[in-house]
């Protein structure tokens, strides 16, 4: 059933708005404030304590002095406070749900796969809590022991996206508490309410004051900044642009941090001639329409062989064309507005951009009128290589088409791009399968699937779409330092007696 006007007020009035630093919720330290809007209406949702520098280094503070009995409380505790999390957010997966539908957009069926997949981290790092382990061996000349363990990082800080509010901050905090490190978030100011919501959440199942610290700021530099220069702080994980990623990782140079940076991507979608079209127009349904197209996941650059080609845009038009765009709450709603009207008139000028150049459009091109960021699913085709589509991460949902002759040309023209984040390939072909794995330049690659998002495996990009990887069994590492211990020879005191 979908929810009341009743249920939203509700939801919304219960929310802790404040910082939530060392544990207790306060205000921010000049008693500022910033205002969430509903991207479906314009309405103001709520306002959220506005942080200021001071209050960054407060957080800071507070997550440094928590680290000492974090970093050395029992891989056990940390596990079953992660397991508590995740009985925690499904119970409330409606609230969560609600409230991502609310502040970013995305329709309800959807927001409720991303608690699915979000509250998975926290299953998933309770699970390699209890798993971190090391080793002890001989040394190749026998004369020593070799013992290696591995240790929390120490204090991280976490600046997270809008378009995941709850995925994208639990990829990060799961892992981090199963390691023992302590933390200092910042949500995106467009989507601050279900981090703190997981906050509440937290510390309703007994995550000691200190370990996890929250942050919201619409001066994200300003407030970031000094964390980044200080020397308490260890880890820097960021999830968001590319141009903001350099940036942080310029910044992050001085104190030679740790980073882990889930940068932009520009996904390619591979449609090879012996492809199952069916299976094929599906997951480009999912790769392009998951969260109205902003997800760097999202698959931006249909590149499909010259004969069926015609027949795959006229099918994927056909299925795009006449999709409900509504308000996420609304029952029968399947796309959502885009989060804020930048947003949808960078759209458009890609759009246009590419018609200008000879592309014809099969289905959408325009935005919807009335109130809300709607952008109807639109498929381009005939789109010449010099489109500016074609090298931008479009974040909507628009699919553009370009053709190619041979697994060569589609291959080159897959990696023409500084992105190297996700791909998608459609072929029944075992070798081709085999070879694309090989030469498709980017972290992960999905084999005729539209999402390969899994909390169980290692999400992360190459080239300029990132560092480091999150989920699987190395999303944990990200959070751990290798330590290496020398032993005498055990012997040497026989030998000499
Ligand atoms: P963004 O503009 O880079 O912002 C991301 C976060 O960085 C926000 O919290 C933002 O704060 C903060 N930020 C902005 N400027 C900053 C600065 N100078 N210093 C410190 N923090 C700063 O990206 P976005 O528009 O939110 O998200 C969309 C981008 O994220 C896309 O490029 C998408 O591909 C990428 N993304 C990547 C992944 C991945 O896993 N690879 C996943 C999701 C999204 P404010 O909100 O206050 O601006």
């Amino acid at each position: 059933m979908a929810p009341t006007a009743e249920n939203e007020k509700q939801l919304i009035e219960s929310l802790r708005t404040g910082l939530f630093i060392d544990g207790s919720w306060r205000d921010a330290g000049d008693g500022a404030t910033f205002e969430v809007e509903d991207p479906a209406t314009g309405d103001v949702l709520t306002t959220v304590a506005n942080a200021t520098p001071e209050d960054g280094m407060a957080a800071l503070a507070a997550a440094t002095d928590a680290q000492k009995s974090w970093g050395s409380s029992a891989p056990r505790e940390r596990a079953e406070l992660l397991r508590r999390a995740f009985e925690a957010v499904t119970a409330r997966a409606d609230d969560f749900a609600l409230l991502m539908t609310l502040e970013m957009g995305k329709p309800l069926a959807e927001a409720h796969g991303e608690v699915t997949y979000g509250a998975e981290f926290l299953r998933w790092f309770s699970e390699e809590a209890a798993r971190i382990s090391g080793r002890y061996a001989t040394a190749p000349d026998g004369k020593a022991r070799l013992m290696v363990h591995k240790r929390p990082v120490g204090p991280s800080l976490f600046i997270t996206p809008w378009n995941f509010p709850l995925a994208m901050a639990t990829r990060k905090i799961a892992p981090a508490i199963a390691a023992g490190c302590t933390m200092v978030v910042k949500p995106a100011t467009l989507t601050p309410l279900t981090t703190l919501l997981f906050a509440s959440v937290l510390e309703e199942v007994g995550l000691p004051p200190g370990v996890l610290n929250v942050i919201p700021t619409s001066n994200a530099g300003a407030v970031t900044g000094p964390i980044i220069k200080d020397p308490r702080l260890r880890k820097l994980s960021f999830t968001g642009s590319t141009e903001v990623g350099r940036s942080l990782l310029k910044d992050s140079a001085d104190q030679i941090l740790r980073t882990s940076m889930e940068l932009g991507g520009n996904a390619p979608f591979l449609v090879f001639e012996d492809a199952d079209l069916d299976a094929a127009v599906e997951g480009a349904m999912l790769a392009k329409l998951r969260n109205m197209g902003e997800a760097c996941t999202a698959a931006n650059r249909f590149i499909v062989h010259e004969s069926v080609a015609e027949e795959f845009g006229k099918r994927l038009a056909e299925r795009m064309a006449g999709l409900p765009l509504k308000r996420g709450t609304e029952e029968d709603a399947k796309i959502g507005p885009l989060i804020d009207e930048k947003s949808r008139q960078k759209v458009q000028e890609l759009v246009d951009d590419a018609v200008s150049r000879g592309a014809e459009v099969r289905t959408g091109g325009k935005p919807k009128e009335g109130e809300g960021y709607f952008y109807p699913p639109t498929v381009l085709s005939g789109v010449g290589p010099d489109a500016r589509i074609m090298a931008e991460e479009v974040f909507g949902p628009v699919a553009p088409i370009v053709t190619f002759g041979d697994e060569g040309e589609a291959v080159a023209l897959a990696n023409d791009t500084e992105f190297g984040l996700v791909a998608y390939a459609y072929t029944r072909d075992v070798g081709r399968s085999l070879r694309l794995a090989d030469t498709i330049e980017s972290g992960m690659l999905g084999l005729n699937v539209g999402i390969v998002s899994n909390p169980a495996a290692p999400f992360g990009g190459v080239k300029q779409s990132g560092l480091g990887r999150e989920g699987g069994f190395e999303g944990i590492e990200e959070f751990l330092e290798t330590k290496y211990v020398g032993l005498a020879d055990p012997f040497a005191d026989v030998q000499k007696g």
